[in-house]
């Protein structure tokens, strides 16, 4: 009996033991100042949902089963993609979430993780200038220039954005939208070729916007998209995710060609929301 209670009260001894060291060691590992302990907080789920539902609309209309993808998804391109400051912009756990949630929302109709290839992206705090030279290709002359951009998809491995129109996107759905254009520059070149019948359609749809800008029409597209057929792709994009009902009614063709590009159907998902919050802190 003596012989059964000491073995009882080692294993007691042996237990509470054990259960301190794994105590200590959660509290060693747990975040001792401020700043780590804010970023380890929002790599909780609750944290990251939380966010989405104050900071991107497309969210709120996203239908149950894409949003939990959007949530895998998310995880991996915030876990792969570098984010940077331009200029010592201080990137917050939140601005990457809304940029990162937008990009990945883009290519929820697609089974694979698309951004092999995506090597970072750069935030500016505002719009950016960029310095060109262009040819002329008559006479060869070359002009030096600047533009100001709000934002770039570089070759097909880095994505530049304005911070600021990052999020006076979230203000209202105005086919406005510039992750949905860069990603969307990014996956045009990232995955070239296709089906030939819908780049007919594409180019056809593009020449029908160039000739209503030409003609001075009102245009339901913003006419940047007449700038050549890349950035009508970029810019139609905007509307299909931004305003779907309103393109499916003006441009019924041209919904179809994105719905089965993207392989999604935001005209049929919830209404926009009226506000979400902003996004700076
Ligand atoms: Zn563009």
């Amino acid at each position: 009996m003596a012989r059964i209670l000491l073995v009882i009260a080692l294993i007691g001894i042996v237990v509470v033991y054990l259960w301190r060291r794994r105590r200590a060691a959660a509290v060693a590992t747990y975040p001792s100042t401020a700043r780590t302990n804010a970023a380890d907080l929002l790599r909780l789920p609750g944290a990251r949902t939380s966010i989405l539902e104050q900071h991107v609309r497309l969210w709120h209309r996203l239908p149950a089963p894409l949003q939990e993808r959007l949530l895998l998804r998310l995880d991996e391109f915030l876990e792969r993609i570098p984010f940077t400051g331009a200029h010592d912009f201080i990137v917050t756990e939140t601005m990457r979430t809304v940029i990162a949630a937008q990009a990945c929302i883009v290519t929820l109709g697609h089974e694979h993780y698309p951004f092999d290839d995506l090597r970072g992206i750069t935030v500016y705090p505002d719009e950016f200038v960029v310095e060109e030279s262009a040819e002329d290709e008559d006479t060869g002359v070359v002009t030096e220039g600047s533009r100001t951009l709000s934002g770039q998809a570089n070759g097909s491995d880095r994505l530049v954005l304005s911070w600021r129109d990052v999020e006076e996107a979230q203000l209202h759905d105005d086919g406005y939208n510039v992750v949905i254009h860069e990603v969307t520059h990014f996956l045009e070149r990232s995955y070239p070729g296709g089906d030939p019948a819908a780049h007919a359609a594409l180019t056809a749809a593009y020449e029908s916007l160039c000739a209503a800008v030409d003609r001075g029409d009102e245009t339901l597209l913003d006419p940047y998209g007449a700038e050549d057929p890349s950035e009508f792709l970029a810019v139609a994009a905007e509307f299909f995710f931004e305003r779907p009902a309103d393109l499916a009614v003006r441009h019924p063709m041209l919904y179809v060609l994105l719905r089965d590009s993207f392989r999604l159907d935001p005209a049929g998902w919830a209404p926009p929301p009226t506000a979400v919050g902003n996004a700076s802190s």
